[in-house]
């Protein structure tokens, strides 16, 4: 492991080779984390690529320097080719390889000191340096507290850093509503305005850019597909690949839409299935106590946070619907206490 002591000097001495990467399907934490420290490695002087492992959101896609992000799945061997010469790599808001998908393997292999900036739970041990912590709101708190107070360079945040950071952390937070949402993610959050970040603007690009059949693609799951379970306090959509193609759903319309699930009052358990073209995608969101990242780890291949978690299977989602049922009875005592 580096110290920050040694790292403070490979990044304040002479110009690097760096790669950033974050998770597969990279939301606003990911991808404003990733951005932010591009912006801020680059004007350090460095050589710095940001390569992620698939697209992201559109509702993201005027968050600054996004445009240079490259997609690995369209850029293979160029991305292979920038991550076997990197010197560093910066690996933002994940802590298992596998969540990288595809670039899980020369990620493996590389010699470039790996650099973990994260909050999830059980971290792998494939970093060279790590600033971890599962109290963190968002990985984006992460980027500046590294920055201000870990490298001492409040001064390096620039307008379009702190707009990429406050980004992370509005989406991370559910608009700060959520309970991570502390008194110093105030604290900091005002420190990002005053740096530059134009809230009520990111706000408007984030939540007000839905497309017309977003809309109402949320209309139809809200009446067609919501199934309400009152004897397990749990709400839950199935959504098929039919209903995916009829409102010409792209990545990150669906964003959001387990968290009408959870608005429903008494419900402790909301749960939303995605049949994407190749698996089922899974995200479970919880309130107080109730771990639904243990029902991903045990039953559907991922994991996440206590509140928030997400995972996968490889059947139809009828089987997919009806293992999620069959576990709820394992959890009925917590989910109705
Ligand atoms: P979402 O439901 O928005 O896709 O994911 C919510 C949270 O669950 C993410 O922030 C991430 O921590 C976690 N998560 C989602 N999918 C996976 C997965 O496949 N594996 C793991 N380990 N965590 C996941
Ligand atoms: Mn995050």
């Amino acid at each position: 492991m580096l110290t920050i002591t040694t790292l403070k000097q490979i990044i304040l001495a002479e110009p690097k080779k760096i790669v950033i990467t974050t998770h597969y399907k990279p939301d606003g934490d990911a991808l404003g984390s990733s951005l932010a420290m591009l912006l801020w490695l680059r004007a350090k002087g460095h050589e710095v690529s940001l390569i992620v492992p698939s697209d992201y959101p559109a509702f993201l896609s005027w968050m600054p320097l996004q445009e240079e992000a490259i997609i690995y799945t369209e850029n293979k061997e160029r991305s292979d080719n920038l991550i076997a010469v990197a010197d560093l790599i910066f690996c933002l808001d994940f802590n298992g390889l596998a969540r990288t998908n595809e670039m899980q393997g020369v990620l493996a292999q590389t010699t470039g000191l790996k650099i973990m900036i994260d909050h999830h739970l059980e971290p792998e041990n494939f970093d060279d340096f790590r600033h971890w912590n599962t109290n963190a709101a968002a990985t984006a708190l992460l980027v500046y507290d590294f920055i201000v107070n870990l490298i001492d360079d409040r001064a390096g945040i620039t307008p379009a850093i702190a707009t990429c950071i406050y980004t992370g952390i509005m989406t991370d937070t559910g608009s700060f509503r959520f309970q991570s949402t502390t008194a110093e993610v105030h604290l900091v959050v005002a420190d990002l305005i005053t740096l530059g970040a134009k809230n009520a603007e990111i706000h408007e690009h984030i939540y007000n850019s839905a497309s017309e059949n977003k809309l109402k693609f949320l209309g139809f799951c809200l009446l067609n597909r919501l199934v309400v379970l009152h004897e397990y306090n749990t709400a839950y959509f199935a959504i098929t690949k039919e209903d995916l193609t009829r409102f010409n759903i792209i990545t990150g319309d669906t964003e959001g839409l387990v968290n009408y699930a959870l608005s429903i009052s008494g419900i402790r358990l909301a749960a939303l299935l995605i049949d994407r073209t190749t698996q089922i995608k899974l995200s479970l969101r919880s309130t107080g106590n109730f771990p639904a990242n243990e029902i991903c780890s045990k039953y559907f291949n991922g994991g996440g946070h206590r509140n928030a978690a997400g995972g996968h299977a490889d059947l139809p989602l009828e089987e997919v619907v009806a293992k999620f049922l069959a576990v709820l009875p394992l959890y009925k005592s917590q989910l109705t206490k």
